[in-house]
């Protein structure tokens, strides 16, 4: 059986962000956002074994999406594909050993997985985003941004598959819990997508070209996942062209639909 190119995405908020992109060669898990247990347990709720795992890469520093990494890696033996900096500022376990440093904007290949990292508007030292290309396969993940520069807007662009940020909603942000300076963080140019925001960028600069369009890093305190996937789905249909992608959205407490391609 031909196994094609797998998405998962594991986990997705802010209590902890992973993904899983798998060929028949070569398993990447993007950012260790939860806990090795939990990690575990969720590949094989989705029959992906972790054992598989060619290596972890990682966006930024953030916990949510570093939590898991030590144990991790140590469990699993795979190496760390990180930028330089963002390797700089994180304190590392002496047991850790195998690194592997990229530079935004430079693909570098992993098994057969050619990845390309790309810079994002967020409040960490050099936050990416990723595009992962396989088998005629284009895959895009993309969340923790303020907002869409140009520059996401193109390496998006002929994505079979993309997981895109959609945060919060902005008037559940403004009169949710949240103190305000931490309100204004989320909602600055280097904080999170708004639902607004992605619905702009899916109405006016995304190509369609997606089958799959996940919706992730929801916030369970700023948003509701039915006023993400309405927003989503009216801008789907505003577009010119109708909308051809089927919609999905990643949740903090399971993993999505194992993808396939
Ligand atoms: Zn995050
Ligand atoms: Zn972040």
């Amino acid at each position: 059986m031909r196994l094609g190119v797998r998405v998962c995405v594991l986990g997705s908020g802010s209590k902890g962000n992973s993904t899983w992109i798998a060929t028949e060669r070569t398993r990447l898990l993007v950012d260790a956002g939860l806990n090795r247990k939990e990690t575990r347990s969720r590949l094989a709720a989705v029959d992906e074994p972790a054992e598989s795992c060619s290596a972890i890469l990682i966006s930024h520093e953030h916990d949510d999406h570093i939590k898991g990494l030590t144990k991790l890696a140590l469990d699993l033996q795979v190496p760390i594909y990180i930028s330089s900096l963002t390797r700089s500022v994180i304190a590392w376990d002496s047991r850790l050993e195998a690194f592997e440093t990229f530079s935004v904007g430079q693909k570098f290949v992993v098994g057969d997985i050619e990845v390309t990292p790309f810079s994002i508007p967020h409040d960490a030292v050099d936050p990416v985003a990723f595009t992962f290309e396989a088998e005629g396969v284009k895959v895009g993940l993309v969340t923790d941004l303020g907002y869409v520069p140009e520059v996401v807007k193109q390496h998006v662009q002929g994505c079979h598959c993309l997981v895109f940020e959609s945060n919060h909603d902005l008037d559940m942000l403004k009169i949710g819990p949240y103190p305000w300076f931490v309100k204004q963080r989320v909602m600055s140019r280097h904080g999170h997508l708004s639902n607004r925001a992605t619905a702009d960028f899916l109405r006016t600069d995304y190509d369609g070209a997606a089958q799959v369009l996940v919706l992730a890093h929801l916030s369970e305190t700023n948003n509701h996942p039915e006023i993400a996937r309405l927003a989503a789905r009216a801008a789907l249909e505003g577009r010119r062209g109708g909308e051809r992608a089927e919609l999905h959205l990643a949740s903090q407490s399971a993993p999505t639909a194992v993808f396939r391609f």
